[in-house]
């Protein structure tokens, strides 16, 4: 395959991490399917878990290649192979991994310096901020990619800037967000910017410093779901928002669906058998994303209320899950009682296959960003339990705002990624959770499935579409533009 020297070249720069690299590939795809040639950044961990679905790619024509650099875990003291936050043994070490992707500006530089064609444009996540002195230095444009909703980018600038609830002593004090276009309110330990902990203000800085002076910013998002949010954020940042999304739907090919983000043991028939079998809509599946664990006790609270709930069900659970406690739990009785109606997977599963069933009726969430969208697009309602990061003011779009969504329980307010936390929910609050999204809520069901097909609309020739060729014109034109001198270069 020739990669050529004249077609535009966009560089992807995700955050290694399942929530920022899975929407990173679908743009590279959406980028590619519009003829451009696409290099996305990856490390050997990382690009073994997206091969598959490059590999497909390239064979339906698409010119998306990896730019793969080694990961320094040597040097940030980081056991080989910890390139993903998914494979960090604890929290603690997010301090090296990020102090590892840092080191990666001089690398890429070098890589790019040595391609045959300059990049016209560098696209880097939000949490990336080093990449602002290579595009500085290749003297190309670069955009900002942002993971969560606008809802939480707009809702945390505006806490952020107005200092709101700082006055207050206690985190948990409700106040209203200023400036947003309707009442909100929220707590401060659920509004703050990505990075705006103890301890990380350098990156929290620098990362405003990336977003403040990039040539614009391009959001999983659709307008007709974050309008008011999207226009105001372009507002405040005084810069172009792009919503190209949801992403998601840019994954309608046999495959993709399947081995989206990561190699799953599960087998993809079993699955589809399985939901064939039950009724429309009947399905609650349970998922947290790539990155929160639960504690044994919370696993089994989940599942005796899944059990209670008598609705067929399934049910994610991740190898770091699997104590033995819980291992035993399961195969002492809970798996025999509810197998009639009860699939439990084990490790990574196809998140994409499984929401798109019509057998599936609900979705129990933990509120991250591209769940919380998938979702939306296949106008799937959720059960909402959020744990860290953005996924707090997701739920309260999903419940409050949007109305397609039941929260597990009012107030779930102490972020906490890890399984340590106990007794925060328990079987009786899911089993009134399922049976509440399940069974009532027509209104819910009805403005979930239109949500699903505005958002589907919007991809098929819909805003999405059309924000994604002013993204790219406006990319392009500037690169064109003269003002962006020539780097060294072969072609
Ligand atoms: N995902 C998946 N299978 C799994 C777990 C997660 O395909 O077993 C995908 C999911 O579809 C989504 C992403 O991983 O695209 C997780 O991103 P999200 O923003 O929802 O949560 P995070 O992992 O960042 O907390």
């Amino acid at each position: 395959m020739s990669y050529g020297t004249r077609k535009p070249h966009f560089v992807l720069v995700p955050l290694f991490a399942q929530g920022h690299m899975i929407p990173m590939i679908d743009l590279a795809r959406l980028l590619a399917l519009r003829g451009m040639v696409v290099s996305v950044v990856t490390t050997p961990r990382n690009t073994a878990r997206f091969k598959a679905m490059i590999d497909r790619a390239n064979a339906a024509g698409l010119l998306i290649r990896f730019a793969e650099l080694r990961f320094p875990c040597a040097e940030v003291g980081l056991s080989e192979g910890c390139e993903n936050v998914d494979l960090l043994p604890s929290e603690e070490l997010a301090r090296n991994f990020f102090a590892g992707l840092n080191m990666l500006r001089e690398p890429l530089l070098v890589y790019l310096r040595q391609q045959c064609s300059k990049p016209s444009c560098i696209i880097s996540d939000a949490c990336c901020p080093w990449t602002s002195e290579v595009a500085r230095e290749l003297r190309v444009p670069r955009l900002v990619f942002h993971g969560p909703s606008c809802f939480f980018l707009l809702c945390t600038h505006n806490v952020s800037k107005h200092k709101s609830g700082g006055h207050l002593a206690d985190a948990f004090e409700p106040f209203l967000v200023p400036g947003f276009p309707h009442k909100l309110e929220v707590v401060r330990a659920q509004s703050l910017k990505f990075f705006d902990y103890p301890g990380w203000e350098k990156l929290r800085d620098e990362a405003a410093e990336a977003e403040a002076s990039a040539d614009g910013l391009v959001i999983n998002s659709f307008r007709e779901l974050e309008a008011a949010y999207i226009d105001s954020y372009q507002k405040a940042l005084e810069k172009k928002v792009w919503a190209v999304g949801p992403v998601c739907l840019s994954n309608n090919e046999t495959g993709d669906e399947v081995a989206r983000g990561n190699n799953t043991n599960v087998d993809e028939n079993q699955i589809r058998n399985w939901l064939d079998a039950k009724e429309t809509g009947s399905v609650i599946y349970v998922s947290f994303g790539s990155i929160a664990s639960h504690s044994s006790s919370h696993l089994i609270e989940i599942g005796l209320g899944l059990e209670a709930s008598k609705r067929p069900f399934i049910w994610v659970i991740k190898e770091k899950e699997m104590s033995p406690e819980v291992a035993s739990w399961l195969s002492e009785g809970f798996e025999e009682r509810t197998s009639w109606r009860g699939l439990i997977l084990k490790g990574w599963a196809p998140q994409m296959l499984i929401l798109s069933h019509p057998s599936v009726g609900g979705f129990m969430t933990h509120c991250g960003w591209n769940s919380t969208l998938e979702a939306v697009s296949v106008g799937v309602p959720m059960i909402t339990w959020p744990h860290f990061a953005d996924q707090f003011l997701n739920e309260k779009l999903v419940v409050e705002v949007l109305r397609i969504g039941v929260a597990l329980k009012i107030n779930m307010s102490i972020p906490r990624i890890t399984g340590d936390s106990e007794g925060l929910i328990t079987r009786e609050e899911v089993e009134k959770a399922v049976s509440e999204l399940l069974d009532g809520g027509e209104e819910r069901r009805k403005r979930a499935k239109e949500l699903g097909e505005k958002a589907k609309k919007a991809m098929e020739g819909g805003q999405s579409c059309e924000d994604l060729t002013l993204m790219i014109r406006h990319a392009l034109e500037l690169a064109e533009e003269g003002r962006l001198p020539v780097h060294r270069s072969s072609s």
